[in-house]
């Protein structure tokens, strides 16, 4: 399969998710506290290549891939590389939120099973904390059959698109670096054509 299908792949893939977590923020009242990138500051936060494939392809169509690549090469920080911190007191936000990750799409607003194969909601403690009363009747409601997102329904569906790049876990510049090592090895040997249409 084509990288550019793959990439429309994705992205069909994270309209039905945008679509399904606007329903279930609606439904359940919580929502992130605005300006708050604090979930894109945890150093651990891992990620498949695949679910970066759209913003590979994004930077390659404008020729920033290899830069970009040298600059993750050279980057010390676990943090999320397209996190950009705002101030010093820990506000920063996505640089490129159009080109998000599946992850960064879930957390929040979807659910893992447990080993008892119960839904739980998976959000960050500020939600938790300062959105006590919405996340607990949430948290009844999906025990009752409200419809959440589940991690691993949409993994196995990016799974579908490409088994080794959406099987692949890895801490998220990692999957930042493979991610656009996997757009540009396709193209090394093919003529860029297509360039200019694909740009979306
Ligand atoms: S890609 Fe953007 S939203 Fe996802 S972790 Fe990085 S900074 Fe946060």
């Amino acid at each position: 399969m084509s990288i550019e299908r793959k990439v429309q792949l994705v992205e069909n893939l994270f309209s039905k998710l945008e679509q399904e977590a606007a329903q279930f923020e609606q439904a359940s009242g919580l929502s992130c506290a605005a300006g708050c990138g604090k979930c894109c500051t945890y150093p651990d936060v891992e990620a498949s290549p695949i679910e970066f494939l759209p913003w590979a392809f994004h930077l390659f169509l404008n020729g920033e891939a290899e830069k970009t690549i040298i600059k993750l090469n050279n980057t010390q920080n676990s943090t999320c590389f397209i996190y950009k911190p705002l101030s010093l007191i820990n506000h920063g936000r996505c640089s490129n939120y159009k080109y998000r990750g599946l992850i960064c799409r879930l957390f929040g607003f979807a659910a893992n099973t447990d080993k008892y194969g119960t839904l739980r909601l998976a959000t960050c403690k500020i939600i938790k904390d300062g959105q006590a009363d919405s996340y607990n009747s949430t948290s009844e409601a999906i025990a009752k059959g409200l419809y959440v997102p589940v991690f691993t329904d949409y993994y196995m569906q990016l799974n579908q698109i490409d088994f080794k790049l959406g099987h692949t876990i890895l801490p998220i510049n990692k999957a930042l670096k493979k991610a656009l090592e996997e757009v540009l090895h396709y193209y090394a040997y093919r003529p860029s054509v297509h360039l200019g249409k694909a740009c979306g």
